[in-house]
Parts: structure tokens; sequence; C-alpha cells
């Protein structure tokens, strides 16, 4: 049901279309005309030094994707089997699935009702001598309860890993988001504020893990040092995978991350216009629209709203689909899934994720959305009755 790629030609106006800055075919000409195309390339580079910049992080490595950055992060943080990871329910699958790739068993903890992000409460009950990592995701990109987290990460000695696919540029009582866990991972995904099709980041805030950071990525071998003159042969030193993007690809990122300013002024035009527009009518019917903390700022992500219930939520789709507009929903709780019940999970653990993925909608939101496009969704909804 969530996947934004269904019967896209169906709908007048789709979940989500990838939106172009401009400038990706300049670059990605640019980056074959160089001569070098495969990873850690010129743009590989500059996309490397702007995140570092922006953000203030130790290390910024491109990966394939965001899947990828956790399946590091699992590594780096050394899960393995007999150890346990503490999640979310309320996730993506991957944000779970690269730590249980490594033999770590999930530990499913609910999100707050606030910020649908990690309650640092049921973290630390949940925290035994076989944690090893704790992920907390910043669902469209508001916060997760970072102080309470981190304090609890420090006292028990395990790293935080933050699922920042949703929050690049997003703040935290002044911090960006990505900046505060030992790791953090990005996703450039098509559905992303920025994209480049497939890609993702893993930022690296501990500094004692950025020389192992760079080895799991260039396939278990010490190529970094090597290429920084640091040893004079490269060889195999550690586990690792090839997880570099080619430059082709982060030539495309280029474009999309040299117009942040641009894209995010957009999303965040499109995200107020909804929530300006749709106060009174969801209050009418009984909805709830999405409330920011007032000591975060969050990335212009997505517009999502709670229906009263699940049936209202169903009639709400219809109703869309009937006009030609698809509005999605996600996530099913991860504990309740197929896999998750074979870790445990059972109905009523984490009540307030039940609930919320009940009642979950996600309305139409891409950077090219246009003004008509809006107003004909807007005006749609309005429509509905209840
Ligand atoms: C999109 C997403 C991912 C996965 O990103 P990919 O780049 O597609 O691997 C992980 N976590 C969250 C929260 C996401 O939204």
């Amino acid at each position: 049901m969530d996947d934004p790629r269904s019967p896209v030609g169906k709908y007048r106006i789709p979940f989500n279309k990838p939106s172009f800055a401009g400038d990706e075919n300049h670059y990605i000409a640019d980056a074959i005309a160089r001569g070098h195309i495969s990873g850690d390339g010129h743009y590989t580079k500059l996309c490397h030094a702007l995140l570092e910049r922006d953000l203030g992080v130790k290390k910024a490595l491109l990966t394939t994707n965001c899947t990828h950055a956790l399946e590091m992060s699992a590594l780096l943080t050394r899960c393995g089997p007999g150890d346990e990871v503490i999640v979310p329910s309320f996730a993506f699958v991957t944000t779970v699935l690269a730590f249980v790739m490594r033999g770590a068993k999930p530990v499913f903890v609910d999100v707050l009702p606030r910020t649908l992000g990690l309650d640092p409460a049921q973290v630390e009950k949940k925290i035994t001598p076989r944690t090893k990592a704790i992920v907390a995701l910043h669902y469209a990109g508001v916060a997760c309860e970072m102080d309470e987290l981190l304090a609890i990460g420090a006292r028990h000695g395990v790293p935080i890993v933050e699922d920042n696919a949703h929050g690049l540029y997003g703040k935290y009582k002044g911090r960006w988001l990505g900046t505060m866990g030992a790791l953090a991972t990005q996703s450039f995904h098509e559905t992303k504020n920025f994209t480049c099709g497939e890609g993702g980041a893993l930022l690296v805030n501990d500094a004692k893990l950025v020389e192992r950071a760079e080895i799991v990525r260039e396939k278990g071998t010490n190529r970094s040092r090597f290429l920084r003159g640091l040893v004079h042969k490269y060889t195999w030193v550690d586990l690792g995978s090839s997880w570099l993007p080619s430059d082709m690809v982060a030539a495309f990122l280029w474009a999309q991350l040299e117009a942040r300013e641009r894209i995010q002024a957009r999303r965040r035009a499109i995200w107020e216009r909804y929530d300006r527009e749709l106060d009174g009518w969801a209050r009418s019917i009984g909805a709830t629209q999405p409330k920011v903390p007032a000591d975060r700022e969050q990335s212009w992500h997505m517009y999502h709203l709670l229906s009263r219930d699940t049936a209202q939520r169903e009639r709400l789709i219809d109703h869309l689909e009937q006009r030609g507009i698809l509005a999605v929903f996600h996530y099913l709780p991860l504990h309740l899934s197929e896999m998750g019940r074979t870790f445990g999970g059972k109905e009523g653990e984490c009540p307030v994720t039940e609930d919320i993925s009940s009642r979950l909608l996600r309305l139409p939101f891409f950077n090219a959305l246009t003004e008509d496009e809006q107003t004909d969704v807007v005006r749609a909804l309005h429509e509905f009755e209840g």
C-alpha cells in the first residue's frame, strides 16, 4: 500500500514524483568527461565536503543507499549473533533489517504520540548487557527526544544510530539532525527531499569510528589510507562490502544539494500551505494535523494527517483516488510483521505504533508539486465531509 511507485499513471496527482534541480545532466556529463566514474571521484568529494561543512560532522561518506549506511552502522557497532538492538516498531523495514542481517535481535520499543519517535522511558527499560545500539528514527524529520536518548546511551555505554533518512537539515535545540548520534544515516531515494534515484550517506560523529567506516565501505580494505599515502600498499583488514556510489550518481546528487536552500524553501511552502488550508476542515472531521515541538525544526519531509479511525482513512483514500489523487500510508508495525513475530512481537506491545499505523495518511508531497496541483488536493479534501 505504501509503495509510492504504485500505479502512478492512474493518478492525476501522484504521491511522489522525482524532481530535478536543473543541473543534473550537466554535472553527469562533466563526471563522464573527467574520466573517473567509479566511486569517490570529483562529485563524491564535493558532496562529502558540503555535508561535512554544512553539518559540522567529522566524516560524511556517500553510500549506495540508506539501507547500506544502516548495514555499515550495524558492522561499526559490532552487532552480531546474541546481541540486541533497540529499535522503534514504527519504522521502515531496513531501519531494523540492517541489524538483523548481522544476526542481532531487534528489541521493539513504542514511539511517543507527540513526535512518533522513540519513547526514552521504554528504551531504558529494554537495555540489557547485550544491547549494542539504539536506533533513533527522526520521523518526518522531527527530532526524537535526543537529550534523554543520548543520556541513556551514555549511562549504559550504548551508541545511538540516527536513522535520519527523513531529517536532513532538521534541527533539535539548534543542533542539526544527524550530528548527535555516534552514527547517522541519510537517504537520497527518489521519495526523499534530495535525491539521486537511489543513494545515501553515512555520517560519522564518533571520531573513533571514522577509520573503520572508511574500511568497511571500501570492501574491508585500508584503501583510503593508501590513497592518502599513509600506507604504501593496501590490503584486506576487516569485514566490509562495496558501498560506494558511482561518481555519475554523485554528480546527480550534487546538483540537488547545491539547490538545497531552494528545495527546502519550496518544501516548507508546500507544508505550510497544507497546514494552513486544512486547519478548520481537519478539525471538523475529527482528524489531527502534525504539531512540531517548539524546541525543534522539522526538515519539511512530509505532510501527514491522523484520521479519526481506520475506516475514515479508507474513505479518505477512496475519496482522493476518485479525484485522481494518490495518498498513502505507512508503516505497518514491525513487531507485528511476519519477521517481527519471529522475534516475539505481540499485539498490544506497542500500542501507540499500532494506533498511529492504522490512522496515518500522507498527502502528495514533492518538490515539483505545483500550486494548482496543491489547490486540487486541498479542494478535494474540503469536499470530504467525514
Ligand atoms: C527511505 C528510508 C530508508 C531507506 O532508504 P534507502 O535509501 O531506500 O535504502 C530507511 N529509513 C527510513 C526512515 C526511510 O524513510
